[in-house]
């Protein structure tokens, strides 16, 4: 049983003034297996403290520091990966080849960073004058639950990177991969401050850090809603902030794409996570010519697709995250049949191989109208929405016909034609033949998906600000 009662403020694990204690339980089994006590107002004003003091510390050191201490990061981080990885599983179902790969992308992040500071200039001449780069001052990171390793350590490594101290608030949902996170930070062995970590509920911690004066910048990553709510709450203390929000992105499958390659790309950027991803490639556009061809391979990759057991090493779509999940997911599906669309493969009912555990069968929908909820909302699981398109203009139309715009995925045998696309189309990113993104280069999203950049040169100058020294000459 796990028993998390501590956040980790200045360099120590101490024990957290809030009483609420929440049940820690694992999505697979649906058992009990910890408990969680939840930091409160207190807890965050120590931690917003302790970052001020190690700010100074912070504001003073060099490139050189820095890039150590991201070294020294990424190297705690990785020795603790296999742990990260079964946390991943464990508290949320991430199936496990996913959690592999997101504990090892966590370091990397680190790597990412230093080698970025490396080359980013932070001063140059203007005129006759000197324009130097300096940290905004503490950092808040706040993280949603469906990626937490990976989340957190992408932001603190740009934070840290720029030099700034940070206070970090996971999701109250993801406890036991916010223990062991913690754990590893406290193993690289970083001036006491630098990093704070702690769980809390949005509406105590996260409002306290929103609206605190000891925090410059925010760095969000979570649901459009509460990205909102955020950004209002910290006008008032004028703090920079960044949102990376919910996304419905488009996979359009181009009428030259070799289907052989196309179609379990799109798959897996339908379903990746449990299709519990920002990014997922939620609604597929099809030439409607070869519409039938494509609608069959899908049904025939999805109804193979292995569902069960995250820890099995063959699981490709483990359960969703919680009990709110599992009844979301299901609405959703019974409101695609509602309102008309074909149901392809999948459905309402949960998996008959999976007697308990909250499983959803990897469904996905054809004859999808722009104007039904499962083509417009986020579902933020295992759903695929098909929509068919005559030509190139109506299949970018429909791709940008979307209150959002966070990723968006093209698949076509000619990659300067679709380059030419993914240019024309509403996202942060567009991934052409592929599904990982660059992790050097900046991502995020824009219209209601979000404001700001993350990665790479445009994600460390979001945590800095500039000054202009102007000289006599
Ligand atoms: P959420 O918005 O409910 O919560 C995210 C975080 O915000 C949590 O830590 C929560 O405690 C905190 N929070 C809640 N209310 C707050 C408040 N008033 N003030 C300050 N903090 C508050 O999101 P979630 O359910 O944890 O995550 C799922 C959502 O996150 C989806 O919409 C998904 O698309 C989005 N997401 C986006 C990205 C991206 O990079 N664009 C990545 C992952 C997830």
């Amino acid at each position: 049983m796990w028993n998390i009662h501590q956040a980790y403020i200045d360099g120590a694990f101490v024990p957290v003034q809030g009483s609420e204690v929440l049940d820690v339980v694992d999505p697979t089994t649906e058992e009990v297996i910890g408990r969680a006590t939840m930091g409160h107002r207190e807890d965050a004003k120590r931690a917003i403290a302790a970052a001020g003091r190690a700010q100074s510390f912070m504001r003073g050191t060099a490139k050189a520091d820095r890039i150590d201490m991201l070294r020294r990061l990424q190297a705690a981080v990785l020795a603790r990966s296999g742990q990260l990885r079964d946390v991943t599983v464990e508290g949320y179902g991430g199936p496990r080849a996913r959690a592999q790969w997101v504990s090892r992308y966590a370091s990397e992040c680190f790597a990412g960073a230093a080698q970025t500071l490396e080359e980013f200039p932070l001063t140059h001449a203007v005129g006759s004058a000197q324009v130097v780069l300096q940290p905004v001052g503490v950092a808040a990171l706040i993280a949603p639950w469906n990626s937490a390793v990976g989340t957190i350590c992408s932001k603190l490594a740009s934070a840290l990177a720029a030099g700034c101290a940070t206070v970090i608030k996971p999701s109250e949902l993801s406890p036991i991969q916010t223990q062991v996170l913690a754990e590893a930070l406290h193993d690289a062995d970083l001036p006491p401050g630098v990093i704070n970590i702690l769980l809390g509920r949005g509406t105590d911690v996260g409002d306290e850090i929103s609206t605190s004066p000891g925090v410059a910048r925010i760095s969000f990553t979570g649901s459009t809603a509460t990205g909102k709510l955020i950004a209002r709450a910290a006008v008032d203390t004028m703090k920079r902030v960044s949102l990376s929000l919910s996304g419905k992105s488009a996979s359009i499958v181009l009428d030259d794409a070799d289907l052989d390659l196309a179609v379990p790309q799109a798959i897996a950027a339908a379903f990746m996570n449990n299709g519990q991803a920002c990014v997922a490639g939620t609604r597929l556009l099809v030439p409607r010519a070869r519409a039938d061809d494509i609608i069959e391979r899908v049904r025939a990759g999805v109804a193979a697709m292995r569902v069960g057991d995250p820890r099995g090493p063959a699981t490709e779509v483990g359960p969703l995250a919680s009990r709110a999940q599992f009844d979301r997911v299901r609405r959703f599906i019974r409101r695609g049949l509602e309102q008309g669309a074909t149901l392809v493969v999948g459905g309402e009912s949960r998996p008959e191989h999976l007697a308990r555990g909250f499983f959803v069968r990897p469904t996905v929908f054809a004859d999808v109208r722009h104007n039904m909820d499962i083509a417009r909302e986020e579902i933020f699981g295992p759903v695929l929405s098909i929509l068919a398109y005559e030509d190139e203009d109506e299949a970018i139309r429909i791709a940008n016909d979307s209150v959002y715009g966070l990723q968006a995925y093209v698949f076509s045998s000619e990659p300067e034609r679709a380059r030419r696309l993914a240019l024309q189309l509403e996202a942060g990113t567009g991934l052409i033949n592929r599904t990982q993104r660059e992790l050097l280069g900046p991502v995020r999203g824009g219209k209601p998906s979000g404001i700001g950049r993350e990665f790479g040169a445009a994600g460390l100058a979001s945590y800095l600000e500039s000054k202009t020294i102007g000289l006599r000459a």
